[in-house]
């Protein structure tokens, strides 16, 4: 069994949890225009002199490693438009001790840098592919690029990237009935299949719960499956509730069995009781939980020459606030001021 680590070395909240889990976003512009994200015209990019340079990224990716920090995610906005994110992944990767490191993507490009960031240090994973049908690609995400998307998850496969995992967001309406073959195609292919419950995180404050797919829902048309409950991944921390898929239609065909999904069901199933994440935003704002309304700007004391100690002092103090639960369901809840494409999804 691992020594427990010194106070010192571990971020834990007012409600003892322990933050081990970076979202660190290094773009808030995307290559698409998903309609459940952010409006066809796209949104008020930050400028380059407010997001956090790569030296910045590595000296806070750093120090909250040595704060207990275990993994990393690079999200956006889409981060393959980050042009030198191979080597934002090197120097991550060149952290003690070495996080564990991960790319959420819409796959866009991947194809070509793949195997470049697999050697620069990427271990895994996901692609977000909300449709396999050309068209509806298009009408959902508004650009024709569904082709480069299925190559990109093919090359993340054949660089070693394990698990590629697949995020689709079902949206009423459109893409809904396709779960089932979304899930065929991906256990065909060896991928983790995600559903993810839509939040009131959209661009446009368009969500309303009615019309939101809940995983109630999604697990109904998927009941052909046969389903094995396994419980939020090893830690009990994961935001996907997850199952084996014993059987089903093609069983034959799957590229392992028994095959893997997960449902995040934010809103319907919340998880916050065991939420282990923080978000570092691409402007160096320091978010808690997707939902806060209040963030703790890092780039400021950073760009006026702060010690890490200090700089060690914000996020301790931010993380000591971090709000219970995302109050989606309280009568005074609001959504935040940042879409998730701001936030890092
Ligand atoms: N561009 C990358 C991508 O497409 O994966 C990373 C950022 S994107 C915001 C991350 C994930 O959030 C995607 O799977 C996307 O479908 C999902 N997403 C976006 N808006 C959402 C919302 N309002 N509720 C739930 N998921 C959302």
């Amino acid at each position: 069994m691992p020594a427990p680590l010194a106070p010192e070395r571990v971020l834990v909240d007012a409600f003892g949890r322990v933050a081990t889990d970076l979202r660190i976003s290094l773009t808030d512009k995307c290559s698409l225009r998903c309609t459940y994200c952010m409006p066809a015209e796209g949104l008020t990019w930050l400028r380059k002199a407010e997001l956090l340079t790569d030296d910045e990224i590595v000296r806070l990716g750093g120090l909250f490693v040595s704060l207990g920090v275990a993994s990393i995610r690079l999200t956006g906005g889409e981060p393959l438009l980050h042009a030198t994110l191979p080597s934002v992944l090197t120097r991550l990767a060149a952290l003690a001790p070495r996080p564990e490191l991960s790319l959420t993507t819409n796959g866009i490009g991947l194809v070509r840098v793949a195997r470049q960031l697999v050697d620069a240090g990427l271990d895994r994973v996901n692609v977000s592919v909300d449709t396999l049908d050309r068209d509806r690609f298009r009408e959902l995400t508004r650009r024709d690029r569904l082709a480069d998307v299925l190559a990109g998850v093919a090359a993340a496969a054949a660089a070693g990237m394990r698990p590629v995992k697949i995020n689709a967001v079902l949206v009423r309406g459109s893409n809904l009935a396709e779960a089932p073959a979304l899930l065929d195609w991906a256990l065909r292919h060896g991928y983790e299949m995600r559903f993810i419950e839509h939040m009131p995180l959209d661009a446009q404050h368009a969500w309303t719960r009615d019309a939101m797919v809940t995983a109630d829902e999604m697990l109904a048309l998927l009941g052909e499956y046969a389903l094995r409950p396994i419980g939020h991944g090893a830690d009990g921390s994961a935001p996907a509730e997850e199952f084996e898929v014993l059987d089903g239609p093609g069983a034959a065909s799957w590229a392992r069995r028994p095959g893997r999904l997960g449902v995040i069901a934010s809103v319907t199933r919340p998880f916050c009781r065991e939420c282990d994440r923080l978000r570092l935003t691409a402007d160096g704002q320091l978010r808690t939980c997707l939902f806060a309304q209040t963030e703790t700007d890092l780039r400021g004391p950073l760009r006026a020459g702060v010690t890490d100690t200090e700089l060690a002092r914000l996020i301790r103090t931010a993380v000591a606030g971090k709000q219970a639960g995302h109050g989606i369901d309280a009568a005074d809840f609001v959504q935040p001021a940042r879409p998730m494409s701001a936030i890092g999804g």
